[in-house]
């Protein structure tokens, strides 16, 4: 190398292979190479493939990408059964796992950044000497309460007794007031503690600390009480959130970068754009959770009977077990055809940006919540599991922005919440809504608090350069 060049880092980055991470992994791999760093992006074939099949990832990098494949074998595609998270770690260990020992010998890199729920990366990276940041791309609060579940079992307030669910847990600290068992992650639900996926959640947690800093996809003003909690434990923390609002503010561009792994139906924004300002309800359970055909013909007649315009993204393998296409009731066919929209998959930080959405009823995911914050959009919350049951927790209770309805499903429950979110209550969500999106804002604007995190971070990863390498 030639010592009068300046050096240029190289990061490796290594996602967990579902839509939520790959997204805000990407974000953060295309904000690092505006500062003209060297990225590595790893990703499953499957991943790999949509990605070059259904995005422009490959133009978007003004420094040098690779999307790099891991090899073959490692699939969500039993993600949602029982032991699925198991098997797709045993397949990540066993194969993944190698081949980023491999590839980091034998590549320049400069540091990794893992998700942080795989630590095989800090495992290897910790072999070869190599520095290890990890990003966990949940919110705050979502990762606070999978850190505290230990005190939790200790406590005995884990496994959670009978007629616990609606009684306040006591060992998450920060949450005392208002986080119920109902709204601790789904897998603390189990009666068997001792299950292959809910020891793993647990420790994968456990572990963060052994990485050089925390990245964490939120804002100071949105979660800086329990940001604070965390610092007790994982002092350096880089809140570079909402990361895709971070990337179009240095971007200065209002165009988004998709990353979908699906095609995406542009005709739904034209369908929105005939329609007034904040009329239309935005419908989506996320990339992953599936319902039963039950519930969705509650959700359907919910929607129906509000009698407000409806986008709903219904995925094609959205109704779980469904190898028949399902007869419709006339009265909902005719419901949809007058108010409604369906899609396949949407350009979702588009649709939310769009001015005719007045709410969304989301699963709450954390990417699809911080979209929804960041463009000022009241939420009802169905919530489906692992970090959804707290994302939601918060929507309602201490950024009153929206309404929470886990653990109900009926018609007559969704009709009247669509009701009240988008006509009856309107006022104090939007307001409340509207406030958390001008923060969202200011933290990825020059001088907020994201703004200044990211270019830490960046600071901090140029000076991982060994020394006889720096300019
Ligand atoms: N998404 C999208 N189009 C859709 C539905 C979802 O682009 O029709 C994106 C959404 O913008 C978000 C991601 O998929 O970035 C879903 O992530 P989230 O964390 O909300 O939920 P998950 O899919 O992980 O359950």
């Amino acid at each position: 190398m030639d010592p009068l060049l300046p050096f240029v880092p190289h990061v490796a980055i290594f996602p967990f292979p579902a839509q939520g991470h790959v997204n805000s992994m990407l974000k953060l791999a295309q904000l690092l190479s505006l500062s003209n760093f060297h990225i590595s992006f790893l990703v499953t074939i499957d991943t790999h493939d949509r990605l070059l099949n259904h995005t422009d990832v490959m133009s978007r990098f003004s420094s040098e990408f690779h999307l790099q494949a891991l090899p073959h074998g490692i699939s969500m595609d039993e993600i949602n059964t029982r032991d699925g998270v198991s098997k797709l770690y045993d397949s990540l260990n066993t194969i993944a796992k190698p081949f980023l020992r491999e590839f980091l010998v034998n590549s320049p890199v400069t540091c990794v950044i893992a998700d942080g729920i795989l630590s095989m990366a800090a495992d290897v990276a910790e072999e070869i000497n190599l520095p290890i940041i990890y990003f966990r791309t949940i919110s705050a609060c979502a990762f606070w309460s999978y850190f505290c579940i230990p005190a939790l079992i200790q406590a005995g307030e884990l496994p959670l007794k009978e007629n616990a669910m609606d009684l306040t847990v006591t060992k998450v600290k920060g949450m005392e007031d208002f986080l119920r068992g109902r709204d601790l992650p789904s897998f603390c639900r189990a009666s068997d503690l001792t299950s292959p996926d809910f020891r793993l959640l647990m420790t994968e947690t456990q572990q963060t600390a052994r990485a050089r800093g925390l990245i964490l996809n939120t804002f100071e003003d949105l979660e800086g009480p329990i940001l604070s909690q965390i610092r007790t434990v994982c002092p350096n923390i880089y809140t570079i959130g909402a990361v895709h609002a971070l990337l179009k503010a240095r971007l200065a561009t209002k165009s988004t970068s998709s990353n979908s792994l699906w095609q995406e139906d542009e005709s739904c924004m034209s369908w929105l754009d005939m329609h007034p300002p904040k009329s239309v309800i935005y419908v989506s359970f996320g990339s992953i959770a599936g319902v039963t055909k039950e519930d969705l013909l509650e959700f359907w007649y919910g929607l129906v009977n509000s009698e407000q315009k409806f986008l709903w993204v219904m995925r094609p393998d959205l109704i779980i077990g469904q190898e028949e296409k399902c007869q419709i009731p006339v009265e909902l066919e005719q419901g949809t055809k007058e108010r409604g929209y369906m899609a396949d998959w949407v350009p979702q930080e588009k649709v939310l940006a769009h001015t005719a959405i007045g709410g969304f009823l989301t699963h709450s995911g954390w990417n699809s919540t911080l979209e929804s914050i960041v463009e000022g959009v009241p939420m009802i919350c169905w919530p489906r599991f692992a970090d959804q049951q707290v994302n939601s927790r918060f929507v309602s209770e201490v950024w009153k922005m929206g309404l929470d309805i886990k653990d109900t499903c009926d018609r007559d429950i969704i009709g009247k919440s669509i009701r009240d979110l988008m006509e009856k209550r309107i006022g104090e969500f939007l307001q409340r809504a509207e406030h958390m999106a001008s923060l969202g804002k200011r933290a990825v604007n020059e001088g907020g608090s994201s703004y200044v995190n990211l270019d830490r971070l960046i600071q901090d990863i140029r000076l991982m350069i060994p020394p006889m390498r720096q300019s």
